[in-house]
């Protein structure tokens, strides 16, 4: 499990104790926050665990860790695990690039990916698939809404497939004016009505990047011609997505939004196993709507899908000046609504390569970071 301390990562641990016969942790992987790397290590008891921390990890004592855990320390020991021969499934739920080496390593060693990080297809989704393909790894969905349509596409053959809907729940500002937008706080921007994630997926949700990102993901994982990814808003995020079929049905997957369902289904796909999941209230009304989503107030949807049509360089570049975009709104220093402009912008300067190596990639990444500390 990489990125075991943070929200998917627990929710992950969830998901182990309710199958202990089933699955068992191997290596645990946390960055900074330690105490809690030590606690699921105590529950879990894996053979290893990863602390990519070096300075937070040198600081700390370790003397509570179980006797049969041993520690690494730094990010070279995230490959190591991820490609080590006893393991058959990897988490990868590191946030934004930092997952990226180790999800790559894992489908390099031919592992089943159960793939959180959704930031390693936006930056290099061709690269990512060739590499699976060459070495017979599998990349099986984490993200709710892609998970959903991998289970819906079983309804027919992908051949058969005219079109994908991702929904949105809208993030918290769904309503918002565009002169509403420009005064949000970074505490009105963390606070999501329908899922609790992590700080940066949480911005991203309120910027709707997020759906940006999942166009890209979605284009990349399945195959997609951009023109049949579309979105729609559904803000009670009971309907984690549909698929149109060339017969014109739709199939969905619905179930109370609880991201320990999509975890489990990546890791015992293609069986299905009771689950810790919530379960709809059948004495309750369940809201279904679905509405298109305003492109006007939420540019970023458009943005998503010029860059999963280009390809190329355009994913990592946008991919890096989210990321530090969102860094620097979380310290106060960028407005809110200049968060999708500013990666507008970084991605109209950068010369586009449609086949770029990984270290061109890696060169854009630095670069796209460093051009976004120039906005205001
Ligand atoms: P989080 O912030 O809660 O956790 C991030 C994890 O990454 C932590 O374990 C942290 O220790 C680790 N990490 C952070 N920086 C690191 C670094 N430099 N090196 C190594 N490890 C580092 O994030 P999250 O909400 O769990 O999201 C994880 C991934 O899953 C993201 O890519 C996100 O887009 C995706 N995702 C999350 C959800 C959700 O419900 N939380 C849903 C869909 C997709
Ligand atoms: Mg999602």
């Amino acid at each position: 499990m990489l990125g075991a301390t943070g929200s998917i990562g627990q929710s992950t641990l969830e998901v182990l104790a309710h199958s202990p016969h089933r699955f068992h942790a191997w290596a645990l992987t946390g960055h900074s926050q330690l105490d809690q790397l030590a606690q699921a290590a105590r529950q879990s008891r894996p053979r290893v665990i990863v602390a990519t921390d070096p300075q937070a990890a040198r600081l700390r004592d370790w003397s509570d860790l179980p006797k049969e855990t041993e520690l690494r320390i730094g990010h070279e020991a995230l490959i190591e695990v991820a490609s080590h021969p006893e393991v058959d499934i990897v988490v990868a739920a590191i946030v934004g690039r930092a997952g990226l080496e180790s999800t790559l390593a894992a489908l390099e060693s031919g592992k089943r990916v159960a793939l959180a990080n959704k930031e390693t297809l936006v930056i290099a989704g061709p690269l990512v698939v060739e590499l699976a393909a060459q070495h017979g790894g599998e990349l099986i969905p984490v993200d709710s809404e892609h998970s959903a349509i991998f289970q819906a596409m079983q309804a027919g053959r992908s051949t058969e497939v005219t079109q994908v809907v991702l929904t949105a729940s809208g993030g918290p500002f769904r309503n918002h004016t565009r002169e509403q937008l420009e005064s949000v706080t970074v505490e009105e921007a963390l606070n999501h009505p329908t899922w609790e994630m992590g700080p940066k997926i949480t911005v991203d949700s309120a910027t709707m990047m997020n759906k940006a990102l999942e166009i890209i993901e979605a284009r990349w994982l399945f195959g997609l011609d951009p023109s049949q990814i579309r979105v729609m808003i559904h803000p009670s995020s009971v309907i984690h997505s549909l698929v149109e079929f060339c017969d014109g049905s739709v199939v969905a997957q619905l179930s109370p939004p609880d991201m320990r369902l999509p975890i489990q289904y990546a890791l015992s796909y293609p069986e299905r196993l009771p689950s810790p999941a919530q379960r709809f209230d059948w004495g309750a009304t369940t809201q279904l709507e679905l509405s298109p989503a305003d492109p006007d107030r939420f540019p970023a949807l458009a943005l998503g899908a010029e860059v999963a049509g280009k390809g190329g360089t355009a994913g990592a570049v946008l991919n890096a000046a989210n990321e530090a975009a969102v860094a620097r709104f979380l310290s106060g220093d960028l407005p809110f609504h200049r968060i999708v402009p500013a990666c507008q912008a970084v991605l109209q300067h950068h010369t586009f390569d449609p086949h770029p190596s990984l270290e061109h990639l890696m060169r854009l990444d630095q670069w796209a970071r460093q051009e976004i500390q120039s906005w205001r």
